[in-house]
């Protein structure tokens, strides 16, 4: 499973900032991904909670945020936000030439609560 190794290698990326901020105990844990990332968010959680059935993120809490998906149309020079998954047209002026600016992102930490 795609969320066990992501989660897996979060963990080793905490425990790395704990040995050397010196904290014993996460919080919270804030992720972010983008939309049409392969990233599922229940297989996440999923993974998250089987990780850390001990350690320092044991009794952490895990968020996720979804970053919505940006457009930009070369027909009218605009950046929009698609509420589509798989947006082709300029909700604009119709226009075709669409490109995916953002949205596509894999897994990043934006933030660590801890003690
Ligand atoms: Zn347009």
């Amino acid at each position: 499973m795609h969320e066990l190794s992501l989660i897996q290698s979060l963990l080793t990326i905490i425990e790395d900032n704990a040995k050397e901020h010196g904290f014993t105990k996460v919080n919270r844990v804030s992720l972010s991904c983008g939309r049409l990332s392969a990233v599922e968010p229940a297989a996440l959680e999923f993974a998250f909670n089987t990780l850390t059935q001990t350690g320092i993120c044991a009794a952490a809490q895990l968020e996720l945020e979804i970053l919505p998906l940006q457009v930009y149309c070369y027909d009218c020079n605009r950046e929009f936000t698609s509420p589509d998954s798989d947006p082709t047209i300029c909700p604009d002026c119709r226009g075709d030439q669409v490109m995916v600016t953002a949205g596509l992102q894999e897994l990043q930490l934006l933030e660590l609560d801890v003690d």
